[in-house]
């Protein structure tokens, strides 16, 4: 492992040299870390530059990281939004005091890691803005270098570790069958009973773990066991399997081993390898944080490891209404073409809701609202993700009309007024209401328009006050207009709604106000409207928790997540580039969809739009 580096300057946080020093909702995490940097507790704590054993960071610099946190996420599959907030946790926590966090890969099992994992998270980390953790993106001069980092690097140090424990007594290879070892671990109520193989003599055990490290032993023959105590009431202290035998090939270290350790023992290492101070997991990591510090206090005592160790942190997990967070069932979604695949618009994961529209700054809002709990078992509901991403995109997303449910009004004295029925009245409209300086937009009104086949109504039920014969409205941003009538078909669908426009009130001019209405209808001009394919979204999951109480999740998915209209949009989106946000008046937030969307200008272009969210909480009352 390489030598010390140069003393940096700690955070690996080029960004957040831009974000407003706001006063952060404080957590118990943030009171833990408060009181250990006033005891000192981290303070004499040296930093070899690299991951690696105690030797190493004892020979390194006084660590120039206050406080080391690390998101460790599995390559099985792509990050979702649970995910999201554990990055934002670990990252803002880092940043604000003084210390670095660590992007670590933890690919210890070799069955279900693939590179293309590991690239989904580097680009949605990217996207999230946290590029700093990525070592091939361009770093800030002065701030300490990225670290990202590959647990499977550590295998070697990890079979030291355990040889160490072997040589020392307090690790065994155990040759029970699986089923052996499940009966004699007793249960909750029961102590376990030791395994005929646990008094085996150090010297035994050593030469037997040799012979698994170099494939003289079948896979699943026999394991390699901690030797703690089978009676303790923590199962997870009855002597837990640390590494078994499996002949795969790794993503990284190919066929180098055909021994693995097991997550809970490779986690424990991983963190203290690279000097991780606060190590913040989920609350079901809760019961194996005494096994966590077994381990660690063993190997300091051999002085493979340095001290003081890294401490584990359990925080209650997030759970998002009508969300599913489980990469094996989101997987499972992906593969049985329930979605399109994993960045489909209603999957959770970042890829999906990057797709959808949600930006980063509106994740983490979200993360930082959902509260950091000791205690598991909240929900949040999904309408707080909707909210901030409002609040988010809103100052910034330009105003467009578009009319998803188009029918064709014809205003038929026009050219007693304009002189010519081809004639078109150039219209304005801010850009944005509340930002001038974003600028306008321009569309023509001609003597046909698109509207909202649900703005008319031949018969207007109480409380309608859009289009019905004999009632104004004004088209927005353009003219006053009076309903006449509509054309039927044969089947007696209405055609066409007619109306005739009246003169000298349009919208901006000294005669606007000379007629009142009460209602005010957005329209797409004929003339120069685009066509778009608009996606509609809904949720994907018909309950709140589609997997409680074991349910399968499958069978309460929702048939109408998805619906695609054809709709018309204002002229001015043909310009619109993928993943640029818009509102869309009446209808809500929708974003250019990143990978179907193209630009029209060449005439070539496809304009497809996805919805986020509505401009309201249209589930408040349902
Ligand atoms: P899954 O069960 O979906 O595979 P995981 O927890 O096994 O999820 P990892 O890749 O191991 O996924 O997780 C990386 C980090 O993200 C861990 O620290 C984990 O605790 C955290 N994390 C995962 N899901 C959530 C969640 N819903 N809320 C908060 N943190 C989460
Ligand atoms: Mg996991």
């Amino acid at each position: 492992m390489s030598s010390p580096s140069e003393p940096a300057k700690t955070g690996n946080a080029a960004k957040s040299a831009k974000t407003p020093d706001a006063p952060k909702p404080s957590n118990f995490l943030r009171h833990i870390i408060e009181a250990d940097l006033e005891n000192g507790a981290y303070a004499g704590r040296r930093w070899g530059g690299a991951p690696g054993d105690g030797p190493h960071h004892a020979a390194g610099i006084s660590d120039p990281a206050k406080i080391r946190t690390r998101f460790p996420p599995e390559p099985n599959g792509y990050l979702h939004i649970g995910h999201a907030k554990s990055i934002w946790l670990n990252f803002s926590l880092a940043e604000q005091y003084g210390g670095v966090c660590h992007l670590r890969f933890d690919d210890t099992n070799p069955e279900k890691e693939e590179q293309e994992y590991v690239d989904s998270i580097r680009e949605a980390v990217k996207w999230l803005g946290y590029d700093t953790l990525l070592a091939d993106q361009p770093q800030q001069p002065g701030t300490e270098q990225p670290h990202e980092y590959f647990a499977s690097n550590y295998f070697d140090f990890m079979y030291r570790a355990a040889e160490y424990l072997t040589e020392s007594g307090y690790a065994y290879v155990d040759e029970q069958t699986p089923e052996q070892m499940r009966a004699n671990r007793g249960d909750f109520g029961t102590p376990g009973t030791n395994s005929p193989f646990r008094d085996r003599t150090p010297a035994d055990n050593l030469r037997i773990l040799r012979e698994m490290r170099d494939g003289k032993h079948a896979d699943g023959s026999m394991v390699l066991r901690a030797k703690i105590d089978m009676a303790s009431p923590n199962i997870n202290m009855r002597d837990p399997t640390i590494y078994r035998i499996r002949r795969a090939t790794h993503h990284n270290t190919g066929d180098k081993w055909c021994i693995y350790p097991m997550y809970t023992f490779a986690h424990p290492l991983e963190d203290a390898l690279e000097q991780i101070t606060h190590s913040i997991c989920t609350l079901e990591f809760e019961d194996q944080r005494p096994f966590y510090d077994w381990l660690l206090e063993r190997l300091a005592e051999g002085g493979l490891l340095t001290a003081p160790p890294p401490r584990q942190y359990e925080f209650g997990r997030l759970n998002v209404g009508h969300v599913i967070t489980s990469k094996r069932k989101l997987r499972q979604l992906v593969e049985e073409n329930h979605v399109s695949g994993w960045d489909d618009p209603r999957m959770p994961t970042l890829a999906g809701l990057r797709r959808r529209g949600y930006t980063p700054e509106s994740l983490k809002l979200f993360a930082e609202r959902s509260g950091v709990t000791k205690t598991g078992g909240a929900w949040t509901d999904y309408a707080a993700l909707d909210a901030a991403l409002r609040e988010a995109v809103d100052p910034k997303a330009v105003r467009a009309m578009a009319v998803l449910e188009p029918i064709k009004l014809v205003l038929e004295n026009w050219s007693e007024v304009f002189g010519s029925d081809e004639h078109l009245e150039p219209c304005v409209a801010p850009r944005h209401p509340h930002h001038p300086e974003m600028g306008q937009r321009s569309f023509k009104l001609g003597k046909e328009v698109w509207i909202e086949r649900t703005d008319y109504e031949e018969t207007p039920p109480k409380g309608f006050f859009r289009l019905f014969p004999g009632n104004k409205v004004r088209l927005k941003y353009g003219y006053v207009i009076e309903c006449t009538g509509a054309t039927k078909d044969a089947a007696g669908n209405i055609e066409t709604v007619l109306a005739k426009i009246i003169a000298d009130t349009k919208s901006g001019t000294p005669g606007a106000d000379s007629v009142k209405v009460k209602g005010v209808i957005t329209w797409v001009g004929v003339a120069d409207g685009k066509s778009a394919e608009v996606r509609l979204y809904d949720r994907l999951f018909t309950e709140e928790q589609p997997d409680a109480g074991g349910r399968d999740f499958l069978s309460v998915l929702n048939p109408g997540s998805l619906t695609i209209v054809q709709a018309m949009v204002e002229p001015d989106l043909i310009n619109a580039a993928p993943e640029d946000h818009f509102q869309f008046e009446r209808h809500g937030f929708f974003v250019a969809d990143r990978h179907d969307h193209s630009s029209e200008q060449n005439g070539q272009g496809r304009l497809v739009f996805n919805r986020i969210t509505g401009l309201k909480d249209s589930w408040a009352n349902k």
